[in-house]
């Protein structure tokens, strides 16, 4: 589980986050949308441990993790321009954060190994990031959160950076992987067909604020202002 309460943050005198409450079941797969600049890089980076609140808890399982540190937190999360190391192999980056966290070679080995045939990259982990397509990169960032064995996935637009044939492929792989992991997910996008299609929850923020929850048919039925209706509404 996530549990976010009164969650706040601010930029100067600008309020990113307006006291977010949100309640996220083990294993649920909730999609994040909502206009540009509403905060949903923002409350996926204080998840993470990348950005300080300036109030609010953050709960994952049953830890407080608000003032831990990004790496102890349980969380791992795959960014939209993949965030690879340029001068690690594939096999180096998605091994990079065991390696930090001190685990064995072997262990490390496995691991990516494990990794690398769930996303079928397995011919790749010897090059560079540089030698692989868009697809392979990002392919690599997820295995790289994989490797990690985090209890919660949080994606922020991972494959805007994709081609629409790719996209549809990822979405398919992403909804496989989230069953086979049984992990919770916390996924953004601009996408209309990965929010409804990928989600069992739709959160939509609206200039910091959670302006509605509910699952993809009740958005869709029930849209509750002119962002969701325009996002995903049925026309009326
Ligand atoms: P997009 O869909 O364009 O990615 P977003 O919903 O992810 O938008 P955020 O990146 O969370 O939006 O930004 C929310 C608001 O906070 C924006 O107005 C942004 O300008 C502001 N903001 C984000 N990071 C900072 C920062 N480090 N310093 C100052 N303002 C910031
Ligand atoms: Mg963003």
């Amino acid at each position: 589980t996530v549990e976010i309460s009164g969650l706040v943050k601010n930029f100067g005198a600008f309020q990113a986050l307006k006291s977010i409450d949100l309640s996220i079941g083990d294993g649920e797969f909730v999609v994040m949308v909502g206009p540009s600049g509403c905060g949903k890089s923002t409350l996926l980076r204080a998840i993470a441990g990348l950005e300080m609140p300036d109030d609010g808890m953050i709960m994952v399982g049953d830890r407080d993790v608000t003032f831990e540190e990004p790496a102890d937190r349980g969380v791992a999360m795959v960014f939209q321009n993949y965030a690879l190391y340029p001068h690690m192999t594939v096999a180096g980056n998605m091994g990079f954060g065991l390696k930090m966290a001190g685990i064995a070679k072997d262990a490390i080995a496995d691991a990516v190994q494990r990794a690398s045939d769930i996303l079928s990259i397995g011919d790749h982990l010897h090059k560079q990031p540089k030698a692989l397509s868009g697809g392979q990169k990002q392919r690599v960032a997820i295995g790289r959160a994989i490797t990690r064995q985090p209890k919660v996935f949080l994606f922020d637009e991972p494959l805007s950076n994709l081609d629409a044939a790719l996209r549809t492929r990822m979405r398919v792989e992403l909804g496989r992987l989230h069953n086979e992991l049984n992990a919770t997910m916390i996924y953004v996008t601009h996408d209309q067909t990965e929010a409804m299609t990928m989600a069992d929850r739709i959160v939509v923020l609206s200039s910091g604020a959670i302006e509605q929850v509910g699952s993809p048919r009740d958005l869709y039925n029930r849209p509750g202002n002119l962002f969701v209706a325009g996002f995903l509404g049925s026309p009326k």
